[in-house]
């Protein structure tokens, strides 16, 4: 992605993580509904860190920078569908600010971009990604809304200049006749190698890694949300 995510995570215990481990489904857009001046990301950012309001989500943008809250593995409340709701069980809250003097059209871009990389990440469709008036009947994204097909065709475009950019092999620029070399080498013949069966073992190894560890931090996670909610964190 091209801009860099700058965290500032809201600390275990606060009320406004209630640290439940989520496995994301949705990516729920909303409008921050706040046009004072000054109110952008990294204000938010503070806001989130010591509220004491039930009222939280993952990512905040405006049009200089992405900031995250809450780590993409836990819920958050911002749906507004309750704590059992799949807005906020199951869905990622991405918000976007409209204050004083935005250049709002690079934030919305910047937002996408973001929708565009989680979705990649997550291996989910486009589909996934929903207004948060879809979990509640809220005006919200109240500035989105009317315009919502011009943001998924936002989200559309850099999905796709992501998925082209992870299905080429190398981006650097070979002369004609090194391409060749290369294509030759990957032929079926040559892959029988014990080099290359050992490289596809590993690779199987890596995935079976990543898969369990996955599973340990949601199991983490939900360990924590046991233990926040006992003692307070
Ligand atoms: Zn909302």
């Amino acid at each position: 992605m091209e801009t860099e995510i700058i965290e500032k995570i809201i600390p275990k215990g606060r009320p406004n993580r209630p640290g439940y481990s989520m496995q994301p489904k949705y990516i729920t857009i909303h409008d921050t509904a706040n046009p004072s001046k000054g109110a952008d990301a990294l204000a938010h950012a503070r806001f989130l860190q010591t509220t004491v309001q039930k009222s939280s989500w993952h990512y905040t943008v405006d049009d200089q920078r992405i900031v995250q809250h809450l780590p993409i593995n836990e819920s958050a409340w911002h749906a507004g569908d309750g704590a059992s709701g799949k807005g906020n069980r199951s869905s990622i809250g991405i918000e976007i600010c409209e204050n004083e003097g935005i250049d709002r059209a690079r934030a919305e871009k910047r937002a996408a971009e973001l929708v565009a990389y989680l979705l990649q990440r997550l291996n989910l469709p486009l589909e996934a990604v929903v207004p948060h008036k879809h979990w509640s009947g809220k005006n919200c994204p109240h500035l989105l809304l009317p315009r919502w097909g011009e943001f998924i065709a936002l989200v559309k475009g850099k999905l796709a200049e992501y998925q082209q950019a992870a299905s080429r092999p190398q981006p650097a620029e070979k002369p004609a006749g090194e391409a060749l070399v290369q294509e030759k080498a990957s032929l079926p013949a040559e892959v029988k190698t014990p080099a290359a069966e050992e490289a596809l073992a590993l690779k199987a190894l890596q995935e079976q890694l990543l898969h369990l560890e996955a599973r340990l931090a949601r199991l983490e996670a939900a360990v924590f949300g046991e233990q926040a909610g006992s003692s307070g964190g």
